[in-house]
């Protein structure tokens, strides 16, 4: 097996042992994505010189017998939208084409202290708005498993490096279903972690109340060990919590035996691909079988998160987006006044969907129109987090699907804004209720596309989902990880 083929856990076995180094490790994925990168795309940003040199220092480290991270050698690609020193931070936007962050996120700052070296940065929808990476200013990506598809949005460049193996683990941003929606498409792990358990200082806001960073991976062990590395309390983030980290990986052999499963019905309506519908209902079944309690539960008001979640998206971005007024950066040709500078610097930097939220958020936040949407829909989040909230009363874990369909194709819902916000319907009410959730791959459809489904658990409880997605993955037989790439597509 090749070293790009391997999870981050058989490599760092392999670095503690020193049977590799690090230098390896990372050459390995810089000549993968070398292979792969023409076809599926999946960086803004490839920095293989700033990860030899990491990679580097990790092995001197080594050879001088210092205590090291079990990720010390583990390369890392990271969303675009997520602050790198010195390393262009772009959002996929034209607007911050030129932006060189002065230091790193904080996920980027834990990470390169663990030495994990910096492979690129990868693509995304436009400032993070969009499910297919298609609104990315720059190029699409294209899924790995089928190039004429797309790979999710909008953390679809990290989805798809994971999944082409140009890298072992990425990072990813998940508002309104960012990182488990492309890890469904792409067929890889993704984590969007409890509100406040990873720190978003860094992370370029789209929805602050919303926002969480999250791993992608190819194993929930590594996707545990990852999050193990960047969770905590950080004070440059107010809205991180103090709740103590446990140990992920501890978790895993633990099994189902004994778990409270609900089994989400809103989340596999009649009208879903029936091979969706079937992979959740045999994961149920395997839950079952192996010792899991299974039983339907109803969260009544999930059916209005579509709205709610739009209106407080639209109204935190206007907001947030606020700042990019084209002084410092993505400034056009200077104007006759400021305010022809700022209309035409954002007029021409940011792209057709960038504007219709913003447009939309600065309308429903003017006086006349708060009450009458923000309000409601902020209303209408309450009653969901009650409904998850007495869920959790009764399971310890909630089933369902991360999507109606598996990919769709590069341009098919382009032109169709409604219909892509319709493919996030499953994924919005866990961000407005602040719970956990986790992605995992079981099977693919008859169109060798992968399906994921998704697992959800309460506030701080990213042990259960890391516990049963690895008790899935182990059950459902050996299926290849990786994708045969093959520029033909279909
Ligand atoms: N697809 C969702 C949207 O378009 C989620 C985006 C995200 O999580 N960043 O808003």
């Amino acid at each position: 097996m090749k070293l790009f083929e391997m999870t981050a856990l058989e490599l760092s076995r392999l670095l503690q042992k020193k049977e590799v180094s690090a230098v390896e490790v990372t050459q390995s994925f810089i000549e993968r994505a070398g292979e792969v990168e023409p076809l599926v795309q999946a960086y803004i940003t490839r920095t293989p010189e700033t990860a030899l040199a990491e990679a580097e220092a990790v092995d001197e480290k080594r050879k001088r017998g210092e205590a090291l991270h079990p990720l010390a050698g583990v390369p890392l690609a990271v969303k675009d939208n997520i602050c790198s020193c010195g390393v262009r931070t772009t959002c996929a936007s034209r607007f911050l084409e030129q932006y060189i962050p002065p230091e790193d996120a904080t996920v980027v700052q834990k990470a390169r202290a663990a030495g994990m070296p910096l492979l690129g940065k990868t693509n995304l929808d436009e400032f993070a708005m969009g499910s297919s990476t298609e609104s990315s200013a720059f190029f699409p990506t294209r899924n790995p498993w089928n190039l004429s598809r797309v790979p999710g949005g909008s953390s679809g460049g990290s989805a798809a490096a994971v999944s082409s193996g140009s890298a072992p683990l990425a990072l990813g941003s998940d508002t309104g279903g960012s990182v488990r929606q492309p890890a469904a498409f792409c067929g890889v792990v993704g984590l969007r972690p409890t509100y406040g358990r990873v720190s978003r200082a860094g992370l370029i806001a789209l929805a602050s109340s919303l926002d969480q960073a999250g791993p992608f991976a190819l194993t929930a062990a590594d996707a545990a060990l990852f999050l193990q590395l960047i969770a905590g309390q950080d004070r440059a983030d107010f809205t991180t919590s103090d709740e103590a980290v446990p140990s992920y990986l501890a978790a895993l052999p633990k099994g189902v035996q004994g778990l409270r499963v609900g089994l989400l019905v809103e989340n596999v309506p009649d009208h879903f691909d029936a091979e969706i519908i079937t992979a959740i209902q045999e994961a149920a079944k395997n839950l079952a079988d192996n010792g899991a309690v299974v039983e339907e539960v109803s969260l009544p008001h999930t059916g209005a998160s579509l709205e709610a979640y739009h209106l407080i998206c639209a109204a935190e971005a206007s907001s947030n987006l606020g700042r990019f007024d084209g002084v410092i950066f993505g400034r056009s040709a200077a104007g006759e006044n400021i305010n022809e500078m700022y209309s035409r610097s954002r007029g021409e930097g940011l792209g057709p969907e960038v504007k219709r939220r913003l447009l939309l958020g600065t309308y429903i936040l003017c006086e006349s129109r708060y009450e009458a949407y923000y309000m409601q829909a902020m209303r209408v989040r309450t009653l969901i987090r009650r409904d998850y909230e007495s869920a959790f009363k009764r399971f310890d874990l909630l089933l369902g699907a991360v999507t109606p369909t598996t990919a769709f194709k590069l341009g098919e819902k382009l032109d169709d804004p409604l219909a892509m916000y319709h493919a996030d319907i499953c994924i919005l009410h866990g961000p407005l209720a602040g719970v956990p959730a986790i992605s995992v791959p079981y099977g693919f459809d008859s169109g060798g596309l992968p399906i994921g489904v998704q697992l959800t658990a309460a506030p701080f409880r990213e042990e259960i989902l890391f516990r049963a997605a690895h008790f899935l993955e182990q059950s459902r037989g050996p299926e290849p990880l990786r994708p045969q790439l093959s520029p033909s597509g279909s």
